[in-house]
């Protein structure tokens, strides 16, 4: 078989479900606007690298953490936050994507910016993605994150903001470490959300935990959730594998992360291939691109290098993508031809 690289990879049309718009900052503008947001750039492009990026599996969060609130500080007012948005879906596009669905946490960017709030980060967002729409031919989705970790009338707070803005708002999702925060403490504002009219997604199964498997389930039971973010950790427990197929659940598989993050120590022992050959509705995704200093186009190299996934399993998992993506029917249609 030929080997196929992020390069050659680039052209084949892609749909993704799993990307962080808040972790998703193109790399000249991240160096370009921090200056201006009160950080002082390290004098070396390796030191700046250090600052921003994790490009090493991690040690521990405690190391990477201040990664994220440097990344997260740049997203200081609503002109940047339109800049970053366009960026994202242009740099989305260049990649191949033409099905593309963004999530934020709007609790995430209001923290520490108090010229922001959920109104204005949500409008400054939408019109980034407007003016991308315009200039470029995908579909665009958000999805109004909830932070595990908040307190419970914060989380209140996004889903009622959520409801409010459904128009712009494609779905929900749950995010943030799982150990300590069960999927059942959430019941009552995401089963809300869904009756509401809101799809569901929830991060789960994805750090190495005996519970992981049984969060995963009582995430599809209790939550509503349609759709899991990476779930990769019911490799561990047969019984939910039959579940989560039976159910016709989707994976957002995000392989670089998952190794970044060290959910598996090695790429050899990420799941993917296993997930995908037992039937398992799994994507393909990049998770956090601006902070891991990838492309989507460089997840489809790792699990073609390394699980040896061919362009007929890119054409199954974008396939899958397409379907359960909540993006409108009428949306997606215009785009059918390019993955069936
Ligand atoms: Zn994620």
């Amino acid at each position: 078989m030929q080997k196929l690289y992020s390069h050659n990879l680039r052209h084949l049309p892609k749909v993704e479900l799993h990307r962080h718009l808040d972790c998703s900052v193109r790399w000249s503008t991240l160096l370009e606007i921090a200056p201006q947001t009160g950080i002082t750039l390290a004098p070396t492009l390796q030191g700046q690298k250090e600052q921003f990026l994790i490009t090493q599996p991690m040690k521990d969060l405690g190391s990477v953490l201040h990664k994220f609130l440097n990344a997260q500080q740049v997203l200081a007012s609503e002109e940047i936050l339109t800049r970053i948005a366009f960026e994202a879906c242009e740099d989305a596009f260049n990649d191949g994507i033409r099905i593309l669905e963004l999530r934020y946490a709007p609790t995430f960017i209001e923290d520490g910016h108090a010229n922001l709030n959920f109104d204005k980060i949500h409008s400054s967002l939408v019109k980034g993605i407007e003016m991308a729409k315009k200039k470029f031919h995908m579909a665009v989705g958000l999805i109004c994150i909830v932070q595990r970790v908040k307190p419970l009338p914060v989380a209140e707070r996004v889903v009622d903001f959520a409801i409010d803005h459904k128009d712009s708002f494609i779905a929900l999702d749950l995010a943030d470490n799982e150990n300590g925060f069960e999927p059942k403490n959430f019941e009552n504002i995401f089963q809300k959300a869904k009756k509401a009219g809101l799809r569901i997604t929830a991060h789960s199964g994805e750090t190495p935990d005996n519970q992981a498997p049984q969060w995963v389930r009582d995430s599809i039971e209790i939550l509503g959730a349609e759709r899991i973010g990476h779930g990769v950790q019911i490799i561990r427990d047969l019984a939910v594998m039959d579940f989560v197929r039976e159910r016709k659940i989707t994976l957002e598989v995000c392989p670089i992360s998952n190794y970044l993050t060290q959910a598996f120590k090695t790429y050899e022992e990420h799941p993917i291939k296993d997930l995908l050959r037992s039937g398992i509705r799994v994507t393909i995704n990049s998770d956090d691109p601006g902070i891991f200093a990838t492309t989507l186009s460089d997840d489809y190299e790792v699990v073609h290098r390394v699980h040896q996934l061919t362009p007929a399993d890119f054409r199954r998992c974008n396939q899958i993508a397409f379907e359960a993506s909540f993006i409108s029917d009428k949306e997606k249609n215009k785009f059918v031809s390019e993955f069936f």
